[in-house]
């Protein structure tokens, strides 16, 4: 059984002072990521290189699974290991190891052994040689290739040796925590989740604002936001999502603005809200879900004039999606299923049959004016009884 991993992770851009908080970083998401797996494991720093090791019983793919979502993580080695010792030792376990894996399957392979203690009394090139000869004589169907192997065993001689040949892709991008804090503005669609996703993968911390309009959405629809957040929170770690009650603020506007300005005006609000809750609690940027084109108030005019009311950055990773490709990367961190639960979300109960699609910036402020006296106390309102919860297990405190 495989007790050990060894973790492999970019290492570009990642010097001196920085490669120290990009591996404790990744190194504490690798400990939050793993309190969810039965085991208990040893997460190792040494020679700029992470192992995490079981030291009980644990579930092999449930471990798999949780690394192949920390970011940070561009290749997962499953390794076998036995105690120290000499040359017969190291080639007993060689072979069992080959044996073990790549039984009766014609296959190229190479060896290449690494001696983090240099007093073996072989080099690393005589090991390489000499199990090389070893396999060939034991295993009938292995023949060498130097230059493309099949199967590359590596062996690592340190505190115990150590073998691998087998790379699982992880999931690239930088550790969390490593890039600060950013405000996602997540709705129950199928975009939000997967541009929180994106921007997590950049190492950014998420915090999380959904709007939502009781009677006219349900708690079910609230309730499928908090999942999506969880299944978020699974690759982003813990999440601090608020959820802002938005109905009177929506009335109003419904009330006294034109109907196919309602979503701009909406979203400008939506937005502004966002902000302040991010600048509460030094989040650095906004994140929505929003694609060039896809709906009226996501053309080029109605960002420009959504944006508007943001100082913050916002950032947009799907700007340039096709929704297909949205769909695909949802599918592929297991967000879709829950996003295409029908549950109606705010916008789509006040949508007008014929939203503006251009949308002049003077003429959204003219309609926005009839808004004054009344939605100053709305929008504290709003604010002040916004409700918090925090989605994802507790985080490592080390
Ligand atoms: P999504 O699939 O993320 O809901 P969408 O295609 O439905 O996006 P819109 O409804 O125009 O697009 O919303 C654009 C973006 O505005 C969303 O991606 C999300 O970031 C944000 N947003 C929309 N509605 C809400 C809401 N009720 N609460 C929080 N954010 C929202
Ligand atoms: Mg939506």
């Amino acid at each position: 059984m495989d007790r050990a991993f060894l973790i492999k992770y970019g290492e570009i851009g990642v010097k001196g002072k920085n490669r120290y908080l990009f591996e404790d970083a990744l190194i504490k998401q690798i400990q939050f990521a793993l309190k969810k797996v039965e085991g208990e494991f040893a997460v190792r720093k040494e020679q700029g290189r992470i192992f995490v090791e079981a030291v009980s019983e644990f579930d092999y793919e449930g471990t798999l699974d949780s690394l192949k979502k920390v970011f940070g993580i561009v290749g997962i080695c499953p390794m076998v290991s036995c105690e120290y010792g000499d040359y017969d030792v190291l080639e007993q376990h060689a072979v069992l190891y080959m044996q073990e894996h790549y039984q009766n399957r014609p296959l190229t392979f190479k060896v290449n052994a690494r001696r983090a203690k240099k007093n073996f009394p072989l080099t690393s090139m005589e090991i390489n040689a000499k199990i090389g000869e070893k396999l060939l004589q034991t295993m009938d169907h292995l023949k060498v290739d130097v230059h493309h192997p099949d199967v590359l065993l590596n062996i690592e001689l340190r505190e115990r040796i150590y073998f691998y040949s087998e790379t699982i892709p992880g999931a690239g991008g930088m550790p969390i925590g490593t890039n600060g804090r950013a405000t996602l503005l997540l709705s129950g669609g199928i975009d939000s989740p997967v541009a929180g996703y994106m921007i997590a993968k950049r190492g950014v911390e998420l915090d999380a604002v959904y709007f939502h309009a009781p009677p006219y959405t349900s708690d079910r629809a609230k309730q499928k936001v908090v999942d999506l957040a969880r299944l978020v929170s699974e690759y982003a770690g813990e999440i601090h999502l608020t959820v802002v009650n938005f109905t009177d603020i929506q009335m109003a506007i419904y009330e006294k603005c034109p109907h196919d300005e309602l979503t701009i005006i909406m979203r400008r609000y939506m937005m502004k809200i966002a902000e302040d809750l991010a600048k509460k609690r030094n989040s650095q940027a906004l994140i929505t879900g929003e694609s060039l084109g896809q709906v009226a108030s996501q053309t080029i005019q109605s960002l420009f004039v959504t944006n508007e009311v943001c100082t913050l950055p916002v950032f947009r990773p799907l700007i340039g999606f096709d929704k297909q490709e949205i769909i695909n990367i949802s599918e592929k961190i297991n967000t879709y299923e829950t996003s295409i639960l029908p549950f109606e979300d705010c916008c789509t109960i006040f949508v007008a049959k014929h939203p503006v699609t251009k949308p002049n910036l003077k003429a959204i402020k003219r309609s926005e004016q009839k808004l004054e006296g009344v939605i100053e106390s709305l929008y504290q309102e709003a604010v002040s009884t916004a409700e918090s919860i925090l989605v994802g297990s507790e985080k490592i405190v080390s």
